[in-house]
């Protein structure tokens, strides 16, 4: 008979994947009367990885992540279990265009086109994004072939083949590839964008599937009242409130400054040893009998050593690109004409030393004081991996070039604030999603050990709030079988 005492569970890294996981392990600790002591690792100084707020002179600053996709259902439900409904915000739709730099000019994105292809012909017609010649091509998808054979392919490959070479170097490469700050060359189109995969295989066409989903949205708003949100959506205090929610709820089990350095089976023995070893950067062991390990895949790589060779070459094999975040405040004055979007990308054939630009307090309301305007620029990812090396000072000193050329902005920024994520981006290659099954395929044979993060399966927070979740309860149900029911507790607050 399994002893009477608490199963211990350990969650490794503190950004939103582990969170979710610690979260909702200890939501099943109370609906299923589970008695666990969670413990969550995180080997920084503070908690929500690439998730920041930053408050500072009026401003909501985001360093890092700042929108949440509402269409993905796990990140809101989570903020609805943590009470943070009423500090929803959706986007503010005065503004809901976004511009991409040509010869130095930002141009608005044709009305109805989605990442990488159009709904509508009409406003691609008229827009000086594209040559005669590269509209034509656009205008021939649909009496294209579609695709022999499957397989997975490049972003590049796959807009090259519908839509041609222009649409990739022109929108799709910052647009979409900008997402996951990738090179489209290698990026998988299967893993990241997959309806549009999809849309080529039953309408033989992304432009007919484009507008055979605006027909269903349409068809469905008008059985319904409309979308409950925007496409995006972020919190009242900034996209951070989920991190600082959770931190709240879980304080008694966080632990910082606690990085895992290895992770090693335990031998199940007669005095019911834990199934785990976990080693500490201090030198300090501890024991667990389940582990979320929701490190990004190098740290989690390193972590299991040589105790799992086959997982730990797989998660190694996944490449991570690193980005900066610029953010400026501007008086709104400082501006010679407002800007009319939420921002703007760069492609790269435009060789420019920003990726993309956005107007934060133009997104959302709150986050800058009257007469102020925050943007952010973004520096870095897989194609421009050599300007990480710029000092601070230069990231800002760059971030404005690039505002004085585009914009007009001459002004000194009342406030900069340069953020670095270095490795931060999984890289989801070609082939991403069978390198993924195989990953959770080897994880599965290694009881009570589950794997989170956005290098799996979606890099967006709700992807991330929902793996660390579906780990979480994995491990609950491997618990459940060791762990004597019964055990009751106060209600989670
Ligand atoms: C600049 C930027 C902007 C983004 N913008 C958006 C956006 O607007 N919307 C969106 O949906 N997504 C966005 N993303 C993506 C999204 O924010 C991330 O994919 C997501 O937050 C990753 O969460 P995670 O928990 O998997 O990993 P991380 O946030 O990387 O967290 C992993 C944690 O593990 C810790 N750790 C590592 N090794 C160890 C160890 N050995 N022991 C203990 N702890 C360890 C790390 O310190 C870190 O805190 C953005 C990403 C970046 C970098």
């Amino acid at each position: 008979m399994a002893e009477e005492r608490s199963a211990r569970v350990v969650v490794i890294g503190g950004g939103i994947a582990g969170l979710s996981a610690a979260n909702r392990l200890r939501e099943l600790s109370f609906e299923r009367k589970l008695p666990l002591a969670i413990e969550l690792c995180e080997g920084g100084k503070r908690l929500g990885g690439a998730l920041e707020t930053v408050r500072r002179g009026g401003f909501v600053v985001e360093t890092g992540a700042d929108s949440i996709l509402s269409e993905k259902p796990a990140a809101l439900k989570l903020a609805e279990r943590l009470g943070l409904s009423g500090e929803i915000v959706g986007t503010d739709q005065r503004f809901r265009k976004t511009f991409v730099v040509r010869n130095g000019r930002l141009l608005e994105i044709p009305e109805g086109f989605s990442l990488l292809a159009p709904s509508r012909m009409g406003p691609v017609m008229r827009s000086a994004l594209f040559s005669p010649l590269g509209k034509l091509r656009i205008a021939l998808e649909p009496w294209l072939p579609r695709r022999r054979g499957g397989g997975d392919e490049s972003l590049a490959s796959f807009v090259r083949r519908r839509l041609g070479g222009e649409t990739l170097t022109r929108v799709a490469q910052a647009l979409a590839g900008g997402i996951y700050t990738a090179d489209p060359e290698l990026l998988s189109i299967g893993a990241t964008l997959p309806r549009f995969v999809e849309m080529e295989r039953k309408y033989g066409s992304v432009i007919r599937g484009l507008r055979a989903a605006g027909r269903a949205r349409a068809a469905e708003a008008r059985g319904e009242s409309g979308a409950r949100w925007s496409l995006f959506v972020s919190f009242r205090g900034g996209a951070g409130r989920l991190v600082e929610k959770l931190a709240d709820r879980m304080a008694d089990s966080i632990r910082l400054e606690r990085a895992v350095v290895s992770i090693l089976p335990d031998g199940a023995g007669r005095n019911r040893p834990r199934r785990w070893r976990l080693r500490f950067a201090d030198g300090a062991e501890s024991g667990a009998d389940a582990i979320v390990l929701a490190a990004p895949a190098y740290a989690a790589a390193s972590a299991l050593g040589e105790a799992f060779p086959a997982l730990r070459a797989k998660l190694a094999a996944i490449e991570y690109a690193s980005a900066a975040v610029v953010n400026l405040a501007y008086r709104a004055e400082d501006f010679p004409q407002a800007p009319a979007g939420f921002g703007f990308v760069v492609p790269a054939i435009e060789r420019r030393k920003i990726i993309a630009g956005s107007f934060t307090s133009l997104k959302y309301p709150g986050r800058a004081p009257a007469g102020t305007l925050l943007a952010r620029a973004f520096i870095g990812g897989a194609l421009n991996r050599d300007l990480m090396a710029l000092s601070d000072a230069e990231m800002v000193a760059a971030a404005r070039d690039e505002l004085r050329d585009l914009l007009g902005v001459g002004a000194e920024p009342s406030l900069t604030l340069v953020r670095r994520w270095p490795n931060s981006m999984p890289q989801y290659a070609v082939g991403h999603l069978d390198r993924v099954a195989e990953i959770e395929a080897l994880a599965d044979q290694i009881p009570g050990f589950e794997l989170a993060g956005a290098y799996l399966r979606g890099v967006g927070i709700p992807d991330c709030v929902a793996g660390g979740e579906r780990a979480a309860e994995a491990v609950a149900a491997f618990l459940a079988r060791e762990v004597p029911a019964g055990a009751s507790r106060d209600a989670p607050r």
